[in-house]
């Protein structure tokens, strides 16, 4: 049986596991990315990773084919490069790092955008199993995407593309990180929502709670608290509206959501398939399911080793 390193970097951390061919994880550590410094101090940190699990798999005697690596961003997967647009990386655009990778550990490297390698992982071994044609969102800071089209990820021409975040959801809105205003992700991401919650309370005169995460707005809505309900059906609004569209495009068996957001239960999920319904073309969306990501916290490493295992 083949083990592969699979890498998942990640604006505060970077985790990692040696994982199997049916993607089971024989071990499993995380480091700092260290982000905020720079791209060589986050080269460094994938090193050391990937250099903590070579020591595991020779105390083991076990055999290592490849890393995959998982990176925030638009990366060119053909040329091993990371292009950019990782807003929460320093300096992390331009780096060749398969080549990088290559010659400081001798095996094959691949990598592609987080996102993608999360929708590969579900395809895998989770909510996209047996599925041909699936949409995947991570919903979080902001909205990552990816399509699987035939059961293959669909990145566009040179993997440009697949970028659902930033799906044009509202003419001349909200400023965007991208460049341009109106983003999908500027009114459904988890920052959106803590936004519009923050506002609402401040509207009413209520005191701001000093830590507020997506959790504390689901619990303080359970509580019927008018701010939380507003707020969380304006987000699910959002999201299920823009699913209508890739939906409408795509009509894919399943719509897959993941993110921390996503694992406060299927009561969320069903809010998005509730908005949803009102916007769909019902004959498009007809073989559709809106469901939740299966793998947790470790899909990313999965995903970024199933780059090896699909190679
Ligand atoms: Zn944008």
């Amino acid at each position: 049986m083949r083990n592969v390193i699979g890498v998942d970097l990640g604006g505060s951390a970077i985790k990692y596991a040696l994982i199997t061919e049916h993607g089971n994880i024989l071990y499993e550590s995380q480091l700092s990315s260290k982000a905020d410094v720079s791209s060589d101090a986050i080269i460094e940190q994938i090193k050391k990773a990937i250099a903590d699990v070579f020591d595991y798999a020779q105390t083991q005697g076990l055999e290592v084919s490849g890393v995959g690596v998982g990176s925030p961003g638009i990366i060119d997967s053909i040329k091993g490069t990371v292009i950019g647009k990782a807003e929460n990386l320093k300096g992390w655009e331009n780096i060749p790092l398969v080549s990088i990778l290559r010659s400081e550990f001798d095996c094959p490297v691949y990598i592609d955008n987080d996102a993608n390698v999360m929708a590969l992982a579900e395809l895998a071994y989770g909510a996209a199993c047996g599925c041909t044609d699936a949409v995947f969102l991570t919903i979080g800071t902001g909205i990552g995407g990816a399509m699987i089209i035939n059961r293959e990820l669909y990145g566009g021409f040179r993997n440009r593309g697949a970028e659902l975040g930033h799906t044009p959801l509202i003419a001349h809105g909200e400023a965007c990180n991208c460049g341009s205003v109106g983003c999908f992700e500027q009114y459904a991401s988890v920052t959106a929502l803590l936004r519009d919650y923050k506002q609402l309370l401040q509207e009413n005169d209520k005191t701001i709670p000093e830590s507020i995460d997506g959790k504390y707005i689901i619990t303080k809505y359970h509580e019927n608290e008018p701010e939380a309900i507003t707020a969380l059906n304006r987000h699910c609004d959002y999201v299920g509206y823009a699913i209508s569209g890739f939906i409408n495009i795509f009509s894919p068996q399943r719509v897959i959501i993941g993110g921390g957001i996503s694992e406060t239960g299927e009561f969320y999920i069903d809010k998005i398939r509730e908005y949803n319904q009102k916007y769909v073309i019902n004959d498009c969306g007809i073989n559709t399911e809106i469901v939740k990501a299966k793998l947790g916290n470790l899909s990313g490493c999965i995903g970024a080793a199933s780059l090896v295992f699909t190679a």
